[in-house]
């Protein structure tokens, strides 16, 4: 079959990798010049890597590493020590280490170890989280309907611990906060984190997602004689009667006619071409109940070393939720005389939630992300800043919110010939890279068979 997919994030690459490997005539169609869609990093015109966002890896991400593996790209990120550390004013730093013991002992003892909780922080968890780590698939879709404020509230679970433990993790796993995302993704977390010791570890990218990851699956499927377009933006569908595709018609006017579609679009940007006799069908419909979550990265190259941390580390009540030194957790980039760097630190920072800055001026930011590294980081009061960039996104991932998953769609769609990959789409993992990995390697098989091949 000639298959055409549209977008280039790994949602579509890794339904390529798989539909290449079938022996299938594969041809991508990426409206920007680069790959990657949330993972792309470039250039700019100082040889420095810039990132749509800091990415890491985790243990449980099984389908991705074995993609990563099928690419020859298996040694291009390493494993940072099992621990959660939060950056604390003045330089301090407090720490939930997993004890070497089998889960869920590995989390207890951990968890009663750390310094950041209180007594009866730890005792509230322990009792109040009880049901997420017994719970079941169906026990954690019952919770949907509520936000995760309200579950923890419920359950007896201490204020402090929402606010000093849990807020980071929301903020870091969809950019929005505990009283804006639904219970059903953070009680799922916490049945991984709290009952598979590897699931949680984290891994970056050696280089960056862009060098580590997209380059060798963009070399992969073109091994295999995938072809690939960029600057290639679908604009339209040209329907058969039967509602289905006759073919796709990108912005410049060249059509493409295929045996099947595949869209790996943002939903956001899906929901822009969307057929309007398609509209009859819930199934398209429901696609206008997603909403992307904002969010910006920032980074920001140091004359000197800041911290020595060799690893992801989270904050509490700063305009960073989650960050790296780049500098040490990327061996590979970010190094001395790569572009601006000059062995000092390259802090990658995520910044949420992200709504009120969306308008503001990258002076602004970058002065509010400083204060708050002097605050955390002494050593940078002394240090000079190099330079700065911020990348926003305004509709990032869709925002997880209650009674919204169940309008996640099946990569299998009502139009005969048109099928939907993405991490939004219907896969056991919350928008990820691993939930769009997932989605692609669905796609390919539901496609398959329903077409045969
Ligand atoms: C700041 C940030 C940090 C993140 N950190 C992590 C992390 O640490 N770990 C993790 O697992 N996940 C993380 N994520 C989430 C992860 O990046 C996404 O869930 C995943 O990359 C989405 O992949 P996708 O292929 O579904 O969509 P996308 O990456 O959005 O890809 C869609 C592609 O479609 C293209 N496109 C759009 N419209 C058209 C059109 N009309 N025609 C042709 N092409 C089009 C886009 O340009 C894009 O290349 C993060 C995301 C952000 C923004």
């Amino acid at each position: 079959m000639k298959i055409a997919i549209f977008g280039a994030g790994v949602a579509g690459l890794s339904a390529a990798i798989e539909l290449v490997d079938r022996g299938h005539t594969i041809e991508i169609y990426e409206k920007r010049k680069i790959l990657g869609g949330k993972v792309s990093v470039w250039k700019d015109s100082d040889g420095d890597s810039i990132e749509s966002g800091l990415h890491i890896v985790f243990g449980g991400y099984e389908q991705l590493q074995q993609y990563l593996k099928r690419v020859g790209a298996e040694d291009n990120y390493q494993w940072k020590e099992h621990a959660l550390i939060y950056a604390e004013p003045d330089g301090k730093q407090s720490f939930f280490k997993k004890a070497k013991l089998p889960s869920p002992w590995a989390e207890i003892v951990g968890g009663l170890q750390t310094d950041f909780l209180t007594m009866w922080d730890k005792i509230s968890l322990i009792r109040g989280l009880f049901p997420a780590l017994a719970g079941n698939e169906e026990y954690f879709r019952s919770q949907d309907h509520m936000t995760y404020s309200e579950w923890h509230r419920l359950r007896g679970a201490s204020e402090h611990s929402l606010q000093k433990l849990w807020r980071a993790i929301a903020l870091a796993m969809n950019f929005i906060e505990p009283n804006v995302i639904s219970a059903r993704p953070m009680i799922t977390i916490f049945k991984y984190f709290g009952t598979n010791y590897a699931a949680t570890k984290f891994a970056f990218f050696r280089k960056n997602p862009g060098d580590s990851m997209i380059e060798p699956m963009r070399q992969y499927i073109q091994s295999k004689g995938g072809r690939i377009f960029v600057d290639a933006k679908l604009n339209r569908f040209e329907l058969n009667s039967d509602e289905s595709i006759k073919h796709a018609v990108l912005h410049d006017g060249h059509t493409i006619e295929a045996d099947a579609y595949i869209s790996a679009l943002p939903v956001h940007n899906l929901k822009k071409i969307v057929p309007v006799q398609w509209l009859t069908h819930k199934y398209f419909r429901n696609l206008h109940e997603f909403v992307g979550s904002p969010v910006a990265n920032c980074q920001l190259w140091f004359d000197r070393k800041i911290t020595d941390t060799d690893n992801l580390m989270f904050s509490q009540g700063t305009i960073f939720a989650t960050f790296a030194d780049v500098s040490i957790t990327c061996p590979e980039d970010f190094q001395n005389t790569m572009g601006t760097a000059n062995g000092g630190s390259v802090m990658s920072l995520v910044l949420a939630p992200a709504h009120q800055l969306m308008n503001m001026p990258q002076e602004v930011i970058t002065e509010l992300v400083m204060k708050e590294i002097h605050e955390r980081f002494p050593k940078s009061r002394q240090a000079t800043l190099l330079k700065s960039t911020i990348v926003k996104i305004p509709q990032s991932v869709y925002k997880a919110v209650p009674d919204v998953d169940q309008f996640r769609p099946d990569q299998i769609s009502p139009v005969k010939n048109f099928f939907l990959a993405g991490d939004y789409t219907y896969q056991r993992y919350l928008a990820s890279m691993e939930g769009a990995a997932l989605s692609g390697k669905l796609v390919a098989e539901k496609l398959l068979s329903r077409l045969g091949g």
